[in-house]
């Protein structure tokens, strides 16, 4: 049983095949026509004979509608090997960053537990990424599914789903840290005037801590350059009130 977690279940009770996901070459995008809630009621209706994996609306929500060991109906010829995501909106319109960021979230937890590879599939006989319209007649004959915009933006799901694998891989690899590792890195080895000289998962584990720690000294500069200014607005507004009563 494959189920993500951190995203809503809307298991349906039909229109899909147990247990027919032979193999997995990847996942195909697709473009709903409609709205999430929408493509919900009508993948519930036994009339549809269609359904996805998993649907992400405009706002970031996730549903998953079918286990991904389960076959999905949402293009003919590939249901037994590709594994589906049906995005709300209409042909021609490219994914909100919300929406990109969740298909991200969906991709990267499809490539971990499925093996789908983060690369751009463009013809069938590829593995990764692909969309709906590749297949052509017999993946039923959609080749404007999902649209040139969202086939376009691939490159940066791809980027963002590889984004969060490095940063949980530090994590990972932070945690898992034998017993024998010192728990102060050594000066010489590891940090140079400031700087990582060790290229090594832990070394870049201490990286991503440093851009970490740059990021709050920055934020931290930015609030207080802002607050420097507001005293500065204030003081102009009580120096030009008290013009006024004197003025007045
Ligand atoms: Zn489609």
């Amino acid at each position: 049983m494959a189920l993500m977690p951190g995203v809503t279940r809307r298991l349906i009770p039909r229109n899909f095949t147990r247990g027919g996901q032979t193999a997995v070459h990847g996942v195909l995008l697709h473009i709903m026509e409609g709205t999430l809630d929408g493509t919900d009621s009508w993948f519930r209706n036994p009339d549809s004979k269609a359904s996805s994996h998993f649907g992400v609306g405009r706002d970031g929500r996730v549903f998953q509608w079918v286990d991904t060991d389960d076959r999905s109906w949402h293009a003919s010829g590939a249901n037994a090997t590709w594994l589906s995501i049906e995005h709300e909106g209409r042909g021609g319109d490219a994914l909100t960053p919300p929406q990109l960021a969740a298909t991200a979230r969906v991709i990267r937890w499809m490539h971990e537990t499925e093996g789908v590879k983060l690369q751009l599939a463009d013809t069938p006989a590829e593995r990764g990424i692909g969309w709906h319209g590749m297949g052509g007649k017999a993946w039923g004959s959609h080749p404007d599914c999902p649209g040139n915009p969202i086939k376009a933006q691939r490159p940066a799901i791809i980027a963002a789903a590889r984004g969060t694998e490095e940063t949980d891989m530090n994590l990972t690899d932070a945690v898992k840290l034998p017993a024998w590792v010192p728990t102060t890195w050594p000066k010489d080895e590891g940090l140079q005037d400031g700087k990582i000289t060790v290229n090594t998962a832990l070394g870049s584990t201490y990286g991503h801590a440093r851009r970490s720690a740059e990021n709050s000294a920055q934020l931290i500069s930015d609030v207080q350059a802002l607050r420097a200014a507001v005293a500065d607005l204030a003081a102009a507004v009580a120096e030009l009130s008290a013009q006024g009563r004197a003025g007045g």
